[in-house]
């Protein structure tokens, strides 16, 4: 009985997974389909019914380098996940706005 309680919490979290992948990707998808076959679609033009846009500033990850490309590495720091990561002020760390054309639709 044990082993399948075990099963179905590892089910769990792969359905987890995949749902955070799929959250991480969607400005891919966005990106991947073209703004003639969202209208064709029905869909948003601007996030193509994703309700929201990926953060320009953050690249939608609600995290920035601290310091950016002329930062001064010192050698024995070299390495990217010792940086710190700051909060981006553009989206308040949330990666991504509203659209603002979907909600300019719901106001109406
Ligand atoms: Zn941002
Ligand atoms: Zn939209």
């Amino acid at each position: 009985m044990f082993e399948h309680i075990t099963t179905i919490e590892l089910a769990g979290y792969g359905v987890g997974t995949f749902l955070l992948c799929a959250t991480i990707s969607a400005p891919k998808i966005d990106s991947l389909i073209s703004t003639s076959q969202r209208s064709s679609m029905g869909m948003c033009k601007r996030c193509g019914d994703l309700k929201m846009i990926a953060c320009s500033g953050c690249k939608g990850l609600g995290l920035i380098k601290e310091g950016g490309p002329f930062n001064i590495i010192p050698v024995n720091n070299i390495y990217q996940s010792k940086m710190r990561s700051i909060g981006c002020t553009k989206c308040q760390s949330r990666g991504s706005f509203s659209c603002p054309e979907c909600a300019n639709l719901s106001e109406n």
